[in-house]
């Protein structure tokens, strides 16, 4: 099949960063397509299992705001998020940082309805083959099950989470060896919680103990035993299965998919042991995403370093901000490490344009960082922040008939200060 769609933007990957993305595009006047390999808006933050905004906030002072700001008040008013501050690390107990909690269900419905208002063509179950970039235009080949055919754009955003685009394009990118990869987590979702009971029990302080015995009993296979109540429900979400192995190779992927499903019922049965509140819960889901931590990353015109974070380098061309620490899932010692930061960190548009393209963005969290700043930038408000602010960039491009590459700092600042807050 043949069709030549022409777009100002087409989006790869509708994560969290390419959602807001193509929403942003094309509020600003952008004829935009998301292309997204499931069938929902979301990425991990909707399929994953995740229900937690890490880091929505500094010392109770929220760093979200436009797209964001308006998808947090939407699930915070319906019921179905809540924000919380200063919430303790399952993992640490001493790092602790504001997290809005949602229902990931809801979050779906969410962005697809603000993604079909805004006029983006969504296209599920659909999946980049080819790329190419030309002096004037960029062309792609997409597929689904029963076709093949290709799309034109202005411009291409690589948010696909794994620098899918840029190596499609023929792109260097970088893999972390296989060995230092970080810990994968299958998710899973239980039902039927006393959620007051489960609350007091979180508060009590009492958590560690819990997992201490169970790293004793090796139902837990790292220190990790995050329990998360989803708002406006009984079910609770269960980060605590650990799996380590290559996911871009197929066998040891699947492998890793197993390890991690295996630990799912002897965890159940450890929390409703070991948990108030959880003795009658049963498991609902199990996540149909494997949650890979890890991901390629790209060589961009800069990459942002663990140093930026801490000196918080504040980068003329700022896109976005955050401050979730450094959270290191080491597959070594099956430790979480951690590195608090201190203070509200800045990331700048040159790591979003990766080295030897022009028509190009990548956001998300394959955006050009050093593996340190990577395990700390990753988190989901920080890639929307990312990706808000490339959708309103693409427009500032349009307008001005040039590449990615061609826009400065100064009309970068102008332009985002304009359109929204940028702290
Ligand atoms: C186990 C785990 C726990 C985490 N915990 C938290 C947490 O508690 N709080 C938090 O804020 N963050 C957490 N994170 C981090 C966070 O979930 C991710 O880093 C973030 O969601 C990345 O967003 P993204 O938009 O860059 O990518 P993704 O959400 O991965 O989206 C990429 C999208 O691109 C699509 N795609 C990829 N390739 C193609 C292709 N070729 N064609 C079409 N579509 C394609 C994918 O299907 C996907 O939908 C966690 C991550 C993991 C794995």
């Amino acid at each position: 099949m043949l069709t030549n769609d022409y777009y100002d933007l087409i989006v790869i990957g509708g994560g969290t960063a390419g959602t807001l993305c193509a929403i942003a595009a094309a509020r600003s006047g952008l004829k935009t397509a998301v292309i997204e390999r499931n069938s929902w808006l979301g990425g991990m933050a909707c399929g994953s299992g995740l229900t937690e905004m890490n880091a929505a906030g500094f010392q109770s002072r929220p760093l979200y705001h436009g797209l964001e700001e308006e998808i947090f008040n939407q699930l915070i008013e319906s019921g179905h998020g809540e924000y919380h501050f200063a919430v303790p690390m399952s993992s640490n107990k001493e790092v602790k940082v504001d997290r809005l909690r949602y229902d990931p269900e809801i979050l779906k419905v969410i962005l697809e309805e603000k993604a079909v208002s805004a006029g983006v063509d969504i296209f599920y179950d659909s999946e980049l083959t080819e790329a190419e970039e030309r002096e004037d235009c960029c062309r792609i080949t997409v597929r689904n099950l029963y076709a093949t055919w290709n799309m034109e754009a202005s411009y291409l955003a690589d948010a696909s989470g794994n620098a899918n685009l840029i190596r499609t394009l023929g792109g260097d990118t970088i893999k972390t060896p296989e060995e230092k990869q970080l810990t994968s987590t299958l998710m899973f979702r239980i039902s039927g919680v006393d959620i007051q009971k489960l609350n007091e029990f979180l508060n009590s302080g009492q958590l560690p103990s819990v997992i201490r015995e169970g790293l004793s009993r090796e139902v837990l296979k790292g220190k990790i035993l995050a329990l998360t109540p989803i708002p406006g429900s009984r079910d609770v979400s269960v980060n605590a299965t650990r799996a380590q192995g290559d996911y871009e190779d197929s066998r040891s992927c699947s492998r890793s998919v197993i390890q991690a499903r295996s630990q799912i019922l002897p965890i159940l049965e450890f929390i409703k042991e070991q948990i108030p509140g959880a003795e009658e819960a049963t498991l609902s889901s199990i996540a149909p995403f494997f949650g890979v931590r890890d991901g390629r990353r790209i060589h961009g015109a800069y990459k942002l370093t663990l140093d930026d974070l801490e000196n918080m380098t504040r980068f003329e061309d700022s896109v976005a901000c955050g401050c979730y620490p450094m959270d290191i899932h080491d597959p070594v010692t099956n430790t979480v490490i951690w590195k608090v930061l201190p203070g509200v960190y800045h990331i700048p548009y040159r790591s979003l344009l990766p080295v030897g393209f022009h028509r190009t963005l990548v956001i998300g969290k394959c955006l050009a960082a050093d593996k340190e700043a990577f395990a700390a930038i990753r988190v989901m408000p920080i890639m929307m922040n990312v990706g808000e602010s490339a959708g309103y960039l693409f427009r500032l491009a349009k307008e001005r008939k040039c590449c990615m590459d061609e826009l400065n700092a100064e009309e970068i600042r102008e332009y985002l200060d304009t359109r929204y807050l940028n702290n």
